[in-house]
């Protein structure tokens, strides 16, 4: 099967997040092993889901060392969009295949799948590894799973590419992403009565105007990385919900706010000056009224961001493969800081466009996986002799 037909496959297994991934894997783990390979599945707690793993081994049967082609096999859902075609139904139009997944990234799996055969037959001297990951769309929970399974077994790849949708450009940084719930509890009264209540609520707009000034502070460091198209990290407050009724002053107010930093930046830059106004100011306020009173904050979604350094052999190599120097830094995050931060050195590469993903009538140019197969084509002729 070649690449089109693989992603036509793929794309008619539903593996939105919120559903199972087993059909699909179960499907590439009959596929794999039919060709004498041996993959390996870590599951998800409820075994649900699973990641997949399998080695192509080098001439000689190394297993250590190499390149992991890597890749999610979630999608987002099509809940609330207007498709044109049948979002599960790969359909064919203008050189473009429509479908959920077909750019972000059942493509790259796809050319993928369709160089097994070849990366059986090449005389590789050094072995190389498909990574296929559950639940990267809520927070990229799969991936480290399988790093954790890959540690225990002793495998140790070099490389790892990412095959998000760069349309095939290398991709050598992106910011992390870390998510907040801060929830409010404060005392409710009568609303002509306010001081005996804590109204959560304006204690929450308390927190956000100051977590927004903090956003303010990010954009003005002497430490911003231009190569990315927004150079600063950002805080942006998403959600809020609290209050019963217009009378009634609120005991309750939860709100959530995203940090997407920089990759030198911590998380701690951002949430100890947030810990020491909430201590500081807030409480003292708060609980001068209701003793009882407090605000907590929960670190929910936890994505490294991938960096770009001591990564120059690596990168060097995918210059070799797409013939192009350029080495882009994008604010979208992706698996590969988890890769990295297990010793893996990572860049993102792959077929299709970041601009189409996530949205209705989702599509990748029929090039784009062309350009995919002849990566990987070259990628295997680089590692065999
Ligand atoms: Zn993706």
């Amino acid at each position: 099967m070649d690449s089109v037909a693989w992603l036509r496959k793929l794309i008619g297994f539903d593996t939105t997040s919120r559903t199972s991934n087993m059909a699909l894997i179960n499907d590439i783990a009959n596929y794999l092993e039919n060709q004498g390979l041996s993959p390996w599945l870590v599951h998800n707690n409820k075994r649900d889901k699973a990641n997949l793993f399998v080695t192509i081994p080098a001439s000689g049967g190394q297993t250590n060392g190499g390149v992991i082609l890597s890749g999610h096999t979630d999608v987002v859902p099509v809940d609330g969009q207007e498709w044109v075609s049948d979002p599960f139904v790969a359909d064919l139009r203008n050189n473009c295949l429509y479908g959920r997944g077909s750019s972000d990234m059942k493509g790259f799996i796809a050319c993928i799948l369709a160089a097994v055969p070849s990366m059986q037959s090449a005389k590789l001297t050094k072995p190389l590894h498909i990574a296929l990951s559950y639940d990267e769309e809520i927070g990229c929970l799969g991936a480290p799973v399988m790093l954790t399974e890959l540690a225990k077994r002793n495998l140790q790849p070099q490389y790892c590419i990412v095959g998000e949708p760069t349309s095939m450009q290398m991709v050598i940084a992106h910011k992390g992403i870390n998510t907040f719930c801060c929830e409010v509890h404060g005392k409710n009264a009568h609303s002509s009565l306010t001081p005996q209540g804590v109204n959560a609520i304006e204690y929450a707009a308390k927190l956000i105007v100051f977590i927004n000034q903090l956003a303010q502070q990010l954009q003005s460091r002497a430490d911003l990385d231009h190569a990315f198209d927004v150079p600063f990290a950002t805080v942006s407050t998403g959600m809020i919900r609290g209050g019963t009724a217009i009378n009634i002053v609120p005991e309750y107010c939860a709100f959530e706010f995203d940090y997407r930093n920089l990759p030198h930046m911590t998380v701690a830059e951002l949430i100890q000056p947030i810990e020491d106004y909430i201590e500081r100011e807030i409480l003292p306020a708060m609980q001068a009224i209701a003793p009882e009173a407090n605000v907590k904050l929960t670190h929910n979604v936890q994505v490294p961001a991938l960096n770009d350094v001591d990564n120059q052999q690596l990168h060097e190599l995918i210059v070799h493969l797409v013939d192009d120097e350029h080495r882009a830094k994008v604010a979208y995050a992706t698996e590969g800081g988890q890769f990295q931060n297990s010793g893996i050195n990572t860049v993102v590469c792959g077929p299709g466009s970041i601009s189409v993903a996530h949205k209705a009538n989702e599509y990748i140019e029929l090039e784009q996986l062309g350009r995919c197969d002849r990566f990987l084509h070259e990628l295997i002729k680089s590692q065999s002799v």
